[in-house]
């Protein structure tokens, strides 16, 4: 395995597809590569912890 070179769909910027999360989407199971940059992925986390819409993640102590 390698690197991956992606393209997020939100903002259009390049990102990398690591490894290391390659083999953390197998071990998942997630049959698609992922679609957005990490920074989109954390703000669509943040968004969807405001509306309280079903979103049961385990939540990060500061
Ligand atoms: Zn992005």
């Amino acid at each position: 395995m390698q690197d991956k070179t992606l393209v997020c769909k939100d903002c259009g910027r390049e990102f990398i597809f690591t490894v290391r999360e390659q083999e953390f989407f197998k071990e998942k199971q997630f049959d698609n590569d992922p679609v957005r940059c990490s920074d989109c992925r954390r703000a669509k986390k943040q968004a969807q912890r405001g509306n309280g819409g079903g979103y049961n993640g385990p939540r990060k102590h500061n």
